[in-house]
């Protein structure tokens, strides 16, 4: 069982990655990004109330984000052969709160596979995703650079949290897809 977190600013390609990643592992996707576009796309209470601050490219609040990813782990744990956390944890408090809640089923993080892409590639791979991806924090510039802000500031301190716990692994995120894969399964099959 892996339970792997997927770490990288926007645009780093941790959605791409992430399915392939399932598809090879059978693993459980688990998008805090995704999550929050489906309650906003059903108009529930919880997207409602993410709506104001992902359409500005600011972070959702913890204890709103933590909730959530508490009744996902829950619906699905006994259903799952692990999990790809995907835009999850943002912060500090996040990690501390995910570590407390996999503890709780006698379960930890396997490590943080973390993309590293330089700021220019970041802000062009957004701009051409926004085309598609109807994501209005996709096609602004001044929110795309909020996002990488709020990355560098807010969640950046995530990946020291991992180090701390030898969990850390640093990838090359820019190239072929296939072979950011290679570099990542690599990683995964060094766990124990
Ligand atoms: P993403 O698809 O991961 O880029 O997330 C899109 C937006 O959803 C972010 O810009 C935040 O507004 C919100 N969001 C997603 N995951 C988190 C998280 N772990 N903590 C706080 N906000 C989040």
């Amino acid at each position: 069982m892996y339970n792997i977190v997927l770490f990288g600013p926007p645009g780093a390609g941790k959605g791409t990655q992430s399915e392939k990643l399932i598809e090879k592992y059978g693993l459980t996707h688990l998008s805090t990004g995704d999550l929050f576009r489906k309650h906003l796309g059903e108009g529930t209470e919880l997207g409602v109330l993410a709506k104001k601050y992902m359409n500005e490219g600011r972070l959702v609040p913890d204890e709103v984000v933590i909730g959530m990813v508490e009744d996902k782990i829950n619906e699905t744990k006994n259903s799952t052969h692990g999990y790809i956390f995907d835009g999850f944890p943002r912060t500090t408090a996040q990690a501390e709160a995910l570590d407390k809640m996999l503890a709780i089923h006698n379960l930890a993080i396997s490590g943080m596979v973390a993309l590293d892409v330089p700021q220019d590639v970041l802000k062009a791979r957004i701009k051409e995703r926004g085309k598609t991806s109807n994501r209005v924090d996709d096609q602004d510039e001044d929110k795309i650079n909020t996002r990488i802000k709020v990355y560098l500031d807010e969640t950046l301190p995530v990946a020291d949290y991992y180090k701390k716990q030898n969990k850390l692994s640093k990838i090359n995120g820019v190239g072929e897809i296939d072979q950011i894969f290679h570099s990542i399964t690599s990683v995964i099959n060094s766990y124990s």
